[in-house]
């Protein structure tokens, strides 16, 4: 029987930042405006992400003449654009935004400033790349674009020069570049203008091609720096394929590797690695074990069609009522249950990826909708009917909180739309709604609503749903789903939201450590502190840049609560 294949997917693959932060722009104004957006050439190269940006009225023109509406927003992508043909789109009666990624900026300027101390430019990259066309114009009239070491000698002798990276260059090209120049040059100025990203991800390509049997390389056919990628693995390993989809692998390709790895271009999204991963994997098991692939496909119609997320609030009524000392009741566990259900599946079917569902979320939330839609409805309406009979003021409690979390998707007509629309609203609702189905409820139907254990037990329901919440937009930004303001991660930034997750971690062990000292429960308290330590794991996990992909990333999240539960029913 043939070994198990060990897959390794690229941890730099996915956008780059200068990419990531272009779409996210698009996407930004795409939501707030009824207004068609034009990007000034494809904001990528990716084929599938360019069909799902056109079906969000998001166009892609060769130049702003295309464009007949007045006041339309023209966007600027990543690579830049000349000096002269900014000042041109500028002048016209169009709103312009700027997406240039930051680093490619750090070179236009680099070029600019050494032009006008009367330095030629050299620019080692692809003449016909957006990019360098657009570096060209900030050289003052004196620039070469060259491929590599050959080309330069060809060039004619420089007094002074300045000699710079298209930012996707290979770093060996561009060093044996530099050197070559050295000899046409009276004065060389070396400017290594590879962004770190490119590096990464060439650092890594290297160190991993070389001891793998199989290299899958996934991106655009007509991305330059997938290219560039592929050429790299080629070279290096024992066999690499260079696909835009996961339908172009085909089982040969596995025949007789037991090492993969998995990387990616700097415009090829997650989500498509993630296709591919579990293409791989699936061809993988299936020469390994037959049986895997239908369990896993089956996890994830458990994880996407929210049931974990039912059993997880379960899970946390459960530490609740245990925290505040009421009496465990079946009723609202299953309340709490069908109430997060309902609301995630609601939630989850309005939820959108810069491209094409996989194949759990097409299956979900395109081939069976209508009925996806009417068992989030029943299950709410069920939720509601157990709360109407474990009291008025439970039945209150569950009504506002459903109905808060159904309308908060919605479009609300002007002047109610600012509902919801603060920053990191989404994952405040979540926590609150959780709060006070899981911890509050059960204090309402036992009558001990102004306990200080149920106050206690109330905050540690909200810190640790609102740190999952964020965990989740962490995990969504990172699989390269849209994720806007509304999340604590995009609005705060990676910084303020790791040094947020941390704190409440401190917050919620002082909690534990309060309700211990004061001879509440305390095996409780000692339990569920030793629970803890999982969730700390969880943020070191991510904090360290480990983000697991989608499906792993929620169970793990959601796991901490059935933790949390089996620990407290064995204290
Ligand atoms: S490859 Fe580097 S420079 Fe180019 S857009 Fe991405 S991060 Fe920016």
């Amino acid at each position: 029987m043939p070994g198990k294949i060990q897959i390794t997917v690229a941890r730099s693959a996915g956008f780059c930042p200068g990419v990531k932060n272009a779409i996210d722009k698009v996407l930004e104004l795409a939501k707030d405006r009824q207004r068609t957006i034009y990007t000034l050439g494809p904001l990528i190269h990716n084929k599938q992400v360019i069909e799902t940006l056109k079906e969000k009225n998001i166009l892609s023109v060769k130049s702003s003449d295309e464009i007949k509406e007045k006041g339309a927003i023209l966007v600027i992508r990543a690579h830049g654009i000349p000096p002269e043909e900014e000042a041109r789109i500028r002048a016209l009666d169009l709103e312009v935004v700027d997406a240039t990624c930051p680093l490619v900026k750090h070179v236009q300027e680099n070029i600019r400033d050494h032009a006008r101390k009367g330095y030629s430019t050299i620019i080692v990259g692809d003449r016909d790349h957006a990019e360098v066309i657009g570096l060209m114009g900030y050289a003052e009239g004196r620039c070469f674009v060259v491929d590599g070491p050959e080309e330069i000698r060809k060039l004619p002798r420089l007094e002074k020069a300045n000699i710079v990276a298209q930012t996707t260059q290979e770093g060996d090209v561009f060093l044996e570049a530099a050197e070559a120049a050295r000899g046409i040059c009276g004065e060389l100025s070396v400017s290594n203008t590879i962004c770190n990203p490119t590096r990464q991800r060439q650092k890594e390509t290297v160190e991993f091609s070389s001891k793998s049997d199989l290299v899958i390389v996934v991106g655009g056919k007509n991305s330059a720096n997938t290219a560039r990628l592929f050429q790299i693995c080629a070279r290096l390993a024992k066999s690499a394929v260079h696909i835009e989809k996961e339908d172009e692998l085909r089982p040969e390709l596995f025949e007789g590797v037991s090492s993969v790895f998995i990387t990616a271009g700097a415009s090829t999204p997650s989500w498509m690695i993630e296709k591919v991963l579990e293409k791989a994997r699936a061809l993988a098991e299936s020469r390994e074990n037959r049986l895997l692939e239908p369990l896993s496909f089956a996890w994830k119609l458990f994880i996407t069609g929210s049931l974990y997320t039912a059993v997880a609030a379960s899970a946390l009524t459960y530490v609740c009522m245990k925290l505040e000392g009421a009496p465990v009741s079946g009723a609202l566990l299953l309340m709490a249950g069908l109430f997060a259900f309902s609301l995630h599946s609601a939630n989850r079917a309005g939820e959108r990826g810069t491209a094409a569902p996989d194949r759990a979320r097409k299956l979900l939330f395109i081939k069976h909708k209508t009925a996806s839609a009417r068992i989030s409805a029943v299950c709410g309406a069920a939720a509601i009917f157990l709360s109407a009979a474990l009291g008025w003021k439970v039945f209150l409690t569950a009504a506002f909180f459903w109905a808060a979390g159904m309308i908060y998707p919605l479009k609300l007509p002007r002047g109610l739309d600012k509902f919801g629309a603060f920053p990191a609203s989404k994952d405040i609702v979540t926590a609150l709604g959780w709060a006070f189905i899981c911890a509050y409820a059960p204090a309402l139907w036992h009558g001990g609503a102004l306990n200080k254990s149920t106050h206690l037990a109330v905050l540690f329901a909200f810190l640790l749903v609102f740190a999952r919440s964020v965990l989740f937009g962490i995990s969504h930004a990172h699989s390269d789903m849209i994720v806007g303001n509304e999340n604590f991660y995009k609005a705060a930034g990676p910084r303020v939201t790791y040094l947020t997750l941390f704190s409440i971690f401190v917050l919620l062990s002082g909690i534990l450590l309060l309700l211990k000292e004061s001879g509440w429960r305390p095996q409780l308290s000692s339990e569920l502190l030793t629970g803890l330590i999982y969730y700390l794991g969880l943020i070191i996990l991510f904090f360290s840049g480990r983000i697991p992909e989608r499906i792993t990333a929620e169970t793990l999240i959601d796991t901490q609560f059935i933790l949390l539960a089996l620990l407290a029913r064995l204290k």
